[in-house]
C-alpha cells in the first residue's frame, strides 16, 4: 500500500522525487515556501554534462551523474508524455576549449578514462573545431569533443515536470512563506504559517541551497551553503553555435529560444540573487575570447540563482540515522538538474526500503558531518 509522503520544497529536485513517488503508487504532498522552480532550478543553465564537470577521475559522484545523464533520454520523454508541454532537450554534444599546449595533456588523460565510461570523448585541432564551430576564437588551439552530453531549457522544463506532477496526482502547496516542522520522530506532522497542518508517514526534505535552516529541526550539522550563479544570455543574431562550449572560466550554450546563455560566476553573497556590473562584466570578458562576435555586444537577459554547496562537494542524500522515515536530498551544487532524475529514483528506493540504486550511495550520507 502507498505511503503518504511530504515533499519539502518544490525545485526540480523536490518535484522529480515527487512524480518518481507519486507514478509508484504513494501518497505525495509538496510543500513550497515560494513558487515551483523559481530558485536555482529555473535559473539554471541546463546542461546535462557529467563528463565536462568532472575532469578529475572517476570517483562515486562521477558515476552517480553519469547513471543520471543516462536516465535522461527516458525521463524527459515521461515527462514529456505526461504534462503535454513542450521544452527543449538536446543532444548537443559538448566542446572543452584549450588555449595552450600545456591544457593538452590533461585533456588526452580525460580522453582516457572518460572513453573507459562510454564517451566517445576526442580531440579535435583548430582546423577541424573551427569547421564545426566557425563562431570560435582562432586563439582556441584544440577543443575536447564529447558528443554525448545533452542540456534541457530548464524555465520550459521545470513547467512541464510540476503539470506532470500534478496531473500524476501529486498536490503542491504554494506560497506558504513558514513552515514548522512539529514532529519529524514518530510520524511527520508540519504546521503552515496560517496553522494548517501536513501529516505523513515520511518526510523528503529537498530545500536546496535553505537546508542548513533545518539543522535545528534535526539536529545534525548540515553544511550546505548558497553560492550565487550570475549568468547572461546575449540573441545569437543567426549565428548559433551548436555545442555546449565549456572553457576554463565557464560555458557558453545556445537555446532553441535564439539566444545563448553564458555562464556562470560562483560568488559568496548569502541569499541575494540580484546580479552586479561586475559579476556579469567578467562573463562579457571571458565569452568575447571564446566567441569574438560577442565583443561589442550587450547580453539582453541577465539573473542569478543559489546553487547549493556543501562543505565535501558531495550532495547529502538519504535517511536520517536516528529517524529513517527523513530523507534528505539537498546539495546538489552545480549539477541539481543533471542528477534530478538519478537523485528521484534513489529517494523513492529508500522510501520502498528496496536496494538497488540505494546501495551506491555511502559517500552521501546526510548524517556524514556529525
Ligand atoms: C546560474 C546557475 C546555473 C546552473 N547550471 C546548471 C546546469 O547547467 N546543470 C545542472 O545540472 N545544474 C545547474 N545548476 C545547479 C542547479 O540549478 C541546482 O543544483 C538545482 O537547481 C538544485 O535544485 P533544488 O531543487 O535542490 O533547489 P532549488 O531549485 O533552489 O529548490 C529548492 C526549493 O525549496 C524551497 N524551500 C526552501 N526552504 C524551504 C522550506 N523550509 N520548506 C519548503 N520549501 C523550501 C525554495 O523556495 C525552493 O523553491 C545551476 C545553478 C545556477 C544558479
Amino acid at each position: 500500500m502507498g505511503e503518504r509522503i511530504v515533499v519539502l520544497g518544490g525545485g526540480i529536485v523536490g518535484l522529480s522525487c515527487a512524480f518518481e513517488l507519486q507514478t509508484r503508487g504513494h501518497e505525495v504532498i509538496v510543500l513550497e515556501l515560494k513558487r515551483c522552480g523559481g530558485q536555482a532550478s529555473g535559473a539554471a543553465a541546463g546542461m546535462l554534462a557529467p563528463y565536462s564537470e568532472n575532469a578529475e577521475g572517476p570517483d562515486d559522484f562521477f558515476r552517480l551523474c553519469l547513471q543520471s545523464l543516462r536516465l535522461y533520454p527516458e525521463w524527459q520523454k515521461t515527462i514529456r508524455e505526461i504534462s503535454k508541454l513542450p521544452f527543449a532537450y538536446e543532444n548537443s554534444g559538448s566542446l572543452y576549449v584549450a588555449f595552450h599546449e600545456a591544457d593538452l595533456l590533461a585533456m588526452q588523460g580525460r580522453i582516457l578514462w572518460q572513453r573507459e565510461f562510454g564517451a566517445s570523448a576526442q580531440l579535435l585541432d583548430r582546423g577541424e573545431l573551427l569547421r564545426r564551430e566557425p563562431q570560435l576564437s582562432k586563439e582556441i588551439i584544440a577543443a575536447l569533443h564529447i558528443p554525448e552530453e545533452s542540456h534541457v531549457y530548464t524555465p520550459h522544463y521545470m513547467l512541464a515536470l510540476e503539470q506532470a506532477c500534478r496531473l500524476a496526482g501529486v498536490t503542491i502547496q504554494e506560497d506558504l512563506e513558514r513552515l514548522d516542522v512539529m514532529d519529524w520522530r514518530n510520524g511527520v506532522n508540519i504546521r503552515t504559517k496560517d496553522n494548517r497542518t501536513f501529516i505523513g508517514d515520511k518526510m523528503i526534505v529537498c530545500v536546496g541551497a535553505w537546508a542548513q535552516e533545518m539543522e535545528n529541526s534535526f539536529g545534525i550539522h548540515i553544511p550546505v551553503y548558497p553560492i550565487r550563479g550570475q549568468i547572461c544570455a546575449y540573441e545569437s543574431n543567426g549565428k548559433p553555435i551548436r555545442h555546449m562550449i565549456f572553457g576554463s572560466q565557464g560555458y557558453l550554450v545556445s537555446k532553441d529560444n535564439g539566444t545563448l546563455v553564458c555562464g556562470a560566476s560562483e560568488d559568496v553573497a548569502g541569499f541575494d540573487v540580484t546580479t552586479t556590473d561586475r559579476g556579469i562584466e567578467r562573463l562579457r570578458y571571458w565569452n568575447k575570447k571564446i566567441v569574438p562576435h560577442l565583443d561589442g555586444q550587450t547580453p539582453i537577459h541577465r539573473w542569478a540563482g543559489l546553487r547549493p554547496a556543501t562543505q565535501d562537494g558531495l550532495p547529502l542524500m538519504g535517511p536520517l540515522q536516528h529517524a529513517k522515515h527523513v530523507i534528505l536530498a539537498v546539495g546538489h551544487y552545480r549539477n541539481g538538474i543533471l542528477l534530478s532524475p538519478v537523485t528521484a529514483k534513489i529517494v523513492a528506493d529508500l522510501v520502498e526500503n528496496k536496494p538497488g540504486t540505494a546501495a551506491h550511495i555511502e559517500a552521501f550520507k546526510p548524517d556524514r558531518f556529525n
